[in-house]
């Protein structure tokens, strides 16, 4: 694993497409995913969408991008057809960010 340190206070930086480098993005659902007893403990899955639909799941781990602790996952959309997600997680006292391409989209420029 690459780690990159994020160094400055940057606000304004726009997020392109990690699949194919589009510019338009739009953010979909968030899913959080917050152990309840501890680290190793039983996990609790929040669901929300942009349209205010939410989903809570008990004891629920699946496609946590922690091991152990809390984790925060950004689903997202571009406007080239692709899905991707921006996961924050944490690890032994670092947060760690990464993307994960689910879906190329048909104006894949790479
Ligand atoms: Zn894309």
């Amino acid at each position: 694993m690459s780690m990159t340190a994020i160094t400055d206070e940057s606000t304004d930086d726009v997020m392109p497409c990690p699949a194919c480098g589009h510019l338009y993005t739009h953010h979909e659902s968030t899913t959080v995913f917050v152990p309840d007893g501890g680290e190793d403990g039983p996990v609790r899955r929040v669901d929300v969408s942009i349209g205010g639909d939410t989903s809570i799941k008990s004891n629920s781990r699946d496609q946590s991008p922690s091991t152990r602790r809390d984790a925060v996952v950004l689903h997202f959309s571009c406007e080239g057809g692709c899905r991707f997600d921006l996961e924050f997680s944490q690890h032994k006292g670092q947060t760690f960010t990464s993307r994960t391409i689910l879906q190329r989209g048909d104006d894949d420029l790479s």
